[in-house]
């Protein structure tokens, strides 16, 4: 009988849980999910919960009904440090050694750009919940006193999409309460041109972007990086000066603490580095999926650009640790390979009320197809990708797309 533990509860982890008892079937091999959060959240929501387009109930659920239908424990608890010798997690309420470990805590935020951020800075963020609710009221104080606004993402920054899905809102709920006239706005981001998102650029995005920014009297800085943050002034290396009243920065990504306070397991940043299997590159009992894992950009830029390791990724990762963890149960040698840069781009990206469909046949290039389709269908996709996901998850249909 073994014992498999997987670290994080969400995308990655949920998926790789899931995946594995699947796979296994009802074994008497034990499944542990340790979370510091006893609710899945549907994350690419959270850019409509400022807006009050969303309440944090509508997407979010709790997980340990669905695990433990699915014969899977679940320990609400924080992992503290990972010995990979003694294989063992530490957490606040206990110890757990395991036979395999799946690494999928996500990212920890990076606010080291002095001035940056909702606690230490002077920056809202979007992407968790209290920094969403906290988003929301800094909205709507500004909604009664507009004034300038920048919205963008910081150099390091992985997940620049959320950014430019989090302006383009802003916007359109400017015009609805009727501020939009009174409202300076400006985009900042490291990417060398629009439409890089960290992942190399797609045929025509940038045009695109470029058009629509034009269109909306949106101000765009490329290959921005910031020195600092005054209370109400981004200041650029460049020299350049930002006046806001209101300011949304998505920040670079690091791996969680629990990886960083263990020696040999992640590198500089915290992120895992992994084999095309999911396995740690010295520790085969180890996975890790998600944002979790190391994936260096195959790409130079004058401003450093992180990759972005989306919702889509994480969950076809999370699939493939739990086949391979089951074969390995099974003392089956034979493991799926499914390397992050081949896995296809899919990403609906909203932009207030619109949307464009962004598709590739690898994430990472080179590519042989790629493209960027805006829906005539107003933003129907993503509110629909939304809904089927939360069903699919609630029910533990972890094998459906
Ligand atoms: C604002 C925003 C919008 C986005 N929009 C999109 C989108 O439109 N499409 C898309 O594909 N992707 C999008 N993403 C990216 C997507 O959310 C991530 O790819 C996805 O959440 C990654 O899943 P994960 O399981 O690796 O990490 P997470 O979803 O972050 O889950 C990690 C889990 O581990 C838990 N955890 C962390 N540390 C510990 C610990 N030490 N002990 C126990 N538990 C721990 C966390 O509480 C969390 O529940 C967006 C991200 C953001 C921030």
């Amino acid at each position: 009988m073994a014992t498999v533990v997987v670290l994080g509860g969400n995308f990655a982890g949920l998926a790789s849980a899931l995946e594995t008892r699947r796979h296994l079937g009802r074994t008497d091999d034990r499944i542990v999910v340790i979370s510091r959060v006893p609710d899945f959240l549907f994350v690419p929501s959270l850019i409509w919960v400022p807006f009050r387009e969303r309440e944090l109930e509508d997407i979010s659920f709790p997980v340990a009904p669905v695990l433990e239908k699915h014969g899977i424990e679940f320990v609400e608890a924080l992992g503290t440090r990972i010995d990979p010798e003694a294989s063992v997690v530490h957490t606040d309420r206990g110890d757990y050694e395991f036979d395999y470990l799946v690494i999928a805590t996500g990212p920890q935020l990076d606010w080291s750009i002095p001035g940056t951020g909702p606690e230490s800075g002077h920056t809202e963020y979007v992407g968790t919940p209290p920094h969403a609710m906290r988003t929301r009221e800094a909205f709507e104080r500004f909604v009664d006193h507009p004034g300038p606004a920048v919205i963008g993402a910081t150099q390091g920054a992985g997940c620049i999409g959320a950014a430019y899905e989090f302006l383009f809102n802003f916007e359109y709920h400017l015009n609805r309460h009727g501020v939009r006239d009174r409202v300076e706005l400006t985009w900042i981001t490291p990417e060398p041109f629009l439409g890089h998102f960290g992942i190399g650029g797609f045929p025509h995005a940038e045009g695109l972007l470029k058009r629509f920014l034009e269109h909306l009297h949106i101000r765009a800085v490329v290959n921005a990086e910031i020195d600092h943050v005054d209370p109400d002034e981004i200041v650029l290396t460049s020299g350049e000066r930002l006046p806001f009243a209101f300011s949304m920065l998505m920040p670079p990504f690091m791996g969680q603490a629990v990886v960083r306070e263990s020696p040999g397991l992640g590198n500089a940043r915290g992120f895992v580095p992994v084999a095309d299997t999911y396995q740690h590159r010295r520790y085969p009992h180890i996975f890790a999926a998600g944002v979790a894992i190391d994936v260096p950009p195959p790409f130079t830029t004058p401003v450093a650009v992180g990759v972005p390791k989306t919702g889509y990724p994480a969950d076809e990762a999370g699939k493939t640790v739990g086949e391979n963890i089951a074969h390995l149960i099974r003392a089956d040698a034979r493991l799926r390979e499914r390397p992050f840069a081949r896995i296809p781009g899919l990403c609906v990206m909203d932009a207030g009320h619109k949307e464009v469909v962004i598709v590739a046949n690898h994430l990472l290039g080179p590519r042989q197809f790629s493209a960027i389709i805006p829906n005539p269908m107003y933003d129907e996709g993503k509110r629909l990708f939304e809904k089927y996901f939360l069903w699919k998850s609630r029910n533990g249909y972890s094998a459906l797309p």
